[in-house]
């Protein structure tokens, strides 16, 4: 079985477009609709696919992903899951971004946090007179964003963070689920994810590691937005590596999990990240560290 792929190389893209006699912008839309069969929206059953061109030349793929029995505000969006991925994959810039669905208030919210936004690139398939791509400004005109909350040289999502942060103590690690070897890697892996966590709002970043039942490990890091509620958790952000970077597989293989956060924070992920691991994979542990 061809594993479901979520981020194309730029030499690639262009081999794809020139074998469809396509540019690399065309290829964008027509690939929209694979996009949308990756969604996992088991509760709206409505798919969005999105497809994103970076600086690079890479594209990336975005899907919404819904989860039962939780309240919908843990889901994520098609255009969250794509910036997600490309700060998974350090790519400096979105540039282009084709979607199956107009972008919703909070996605277009969520966009703000790239420097230089307005200049991003928008097409909606759905719209049948739309074989244009516009920039974002047309979409959401009167944007409140970072440059509202933060000093200029602030990182902005997408740009390098080095969030400065180390553990409290070397506590012994309790083992997990039989996976006590991997779990210092785990530990190491999620303090990374929070050093990368862009959280300039509540200067409390956060960092998820996840581990599979074969020990592949899948980082998250908390995502802020200038407008808080469209702000993505530290697991989801994770639950976006594992659903770009694992088999195919259902969210039961996920078997551990780490969260690592600044202790005394005025925003914790702890209880948050418990529920909704509990609601998708009951039988993963979830193991807290706290940094500073
Ligand atoms: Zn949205």
């Amino acid at each position: 079985m061809d594993l479901p792929r979520f981020v194309i190389p730029a030499q690639e893209a262009e081999s794809m477009a020139r074998g469809s006699k396509l540019t690399v912008l065309q290829l964008l839309p027509s690939l929209v609709n694979s996009a949308k069969g990756l969604a996992r929206p088991p509760i709206s059953h409505y798919h969005v696919g999105a497809v994103g061109l970076g600086s690079s030349g890479r594209i990336f793929l975005g899907v919404n992903l819904e989860f039962p029995t939780l309240p919908l505000h843990h889901s994520v969006h098609a255009e969250q899951f794509l910036l997600t991925n490309l700060s998974l994959n350090a790519e400096p810039h979105l540039r282009y971004l084709a979607v199956s669905s107009a972008p919703c208030g909070h996605c277009r919210q969520f966009l703000q946090e790239i420097r230089d936004a307005q200049d991003i690139n928008l097409l909606i398939t759905s719209e049948p007179d739309s074989n244009q791509f516009q920039p974002l400004s047309n979409f959401l005109s009167h944007p409140f964003g970072p440059h509202d909350l933060l000093p200029k040289h602030v990182p902005l999502l997408l740009e390098p963070h080095d969030n400065r942060l180390s553990f409290l103590s070397e506590t012994h690690l309790p083992s997990c689920n039989g996976f006590s070897d991997g779990h210092g890697e785990l530990r190491y892996a999620a303090l990374e994810a929070a050093n990368k966590s862009h959280a300039p709002y509540s200067e409390c970043p956060s960092g998820v590691a996840l581990m599979d039942g074969e020990g592949k490990v899948y980082k998250g890091s908390y995502t802020e937005s200038a407008a808080y509620n469209p702000s993505l958790g530290p697991v989801q952000a994770a639950l976006v590596a594992y659903v770009a970077g694992g088999d195919g597989g259902g969210y039961e293989r996920i078997v551990a999990a780490v969260l690592v956060e600044k202790d005394g924070a005025v925003v914790k992920q702890e209880d948050t990240a418990r529920l909704l691991l509990q609601a998708i994979s009951p039988k993963c542990e979830l193991t807290v560290f706290h940094c500073g």
